[in-house]
């Protein structure tokens, strides 16, 4: 099971800056989410494929006409919060209402209900009840925002809340401890490496952003060096590292995949 994914967000709406928060000087910062995920969309439209976009709360408010774009496609539609926060540094009362404000707005859009989430980074644990209550409380029944170590015996894994079931479709790591299925260390990584963990196993979550696909990717001081340097990497092949998967790779997305699995 190959499942496609992308977290919609512009290249500075990430939470691994210095400040920590750079929330408050977004606007002032030149977007460039339209022209990159445009390279996404056309290349989903070559292969005449559909992919699940957990697209920020904050991009859809400023760039409605590219949710709309987005889910006119026939794509699927979640949510990746609203401020990209990392759930572990907010109070639960602030991780509810950034989730209900980045559903508000994704559902005024799309005129649907939003199911799925992801969190910013992949920073929920399986163990984060309190997490789950709130996204189940807000209509969520799949979400993928877990990196696990080892690939558990049961894809998705069933998360129980008070509300409903919620399936997790986890990010699995690579045996070096980092993930290789999508962003920065898909970019990284030698060719070879990726054939041979993409080899390795049966189910991948393939997760890019707009910023993955930007060959002229801007820096700024907001981001440490290292940060710089990976977002920078590679950026002019990554389309053509996607294509390749895609033409190797019958990929589906996260409603197809759970559907699968109950079918
Ligand atoms: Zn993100």
């Amino acid at each position: 099971m190959t499942i496609l994914t992308f977290d919609i967000e512009d290249w500075f709406n990430t939470h691994q800056n210095r400040r920590h928060y750079s929330g408050q000087i977004w606007d002032d910062l030149p977007s460039k989410v339209i022209e990159n995920t445009g390279r996404i969309l056309d290349l989903l439209e070559k292969h005449n494929k559909t992919a699940t976009f957990f697209i920020l709360g904050w991009v859809a408010k400023k760039h409605p006409s590219l949710v709309r774009e987005i889910y006119n496609k026939g794509h699927e539609i979640g949510s990746h919060s609203y401020w990209h926060h990392n759930p572990h540094f907010i109070t639960p009362d602030d991780f509810a209402k950034d989730t209900k404000l980045s559903l508000d707005v994704l559902q005024d859009i799309t005129g649907e209900k939003i199911k799925a989430y992801r969190a910013p980074g992949f920073n929920l644990n399986l163990n984060d009840n309190w997490a789950f209550e709130i996204l189940a409380e807000n209509g969520i029944i799949i979400d993928s925002s877990v990196e696990l170590r080892k690939k558990p015996e049961n894809i998705p894994v069933t998360i129980n809340t008070s509300k409903h079931k919620i399936l997790e479709f986890p990010l699995i790591k690579s045996i070096f401890g980092f993930p290789y299925s999508g962003g920065g260390y898909f970019r990284a990584m030698p060719e070879s490496w990726l054939n041979y963990f993409f080899k390795k196993d049966d189910y991948h979550l393939l997760y890019f952003h707009p910023r993955d696909f930007d060959p002229d990717m801007p820096s700024t001081n907001l981001f440490s060096f290292f940060r710089n340097s990976l977002n920078r990497y590679n950026t002019a092949e990554c389309i053509k590292r996607l294509d390749n998967i895609l033409n190797d790779y019958d990929t589906i997305t996260l409603f197809e995949a759970a559907n699968f699995i109950k079918g």
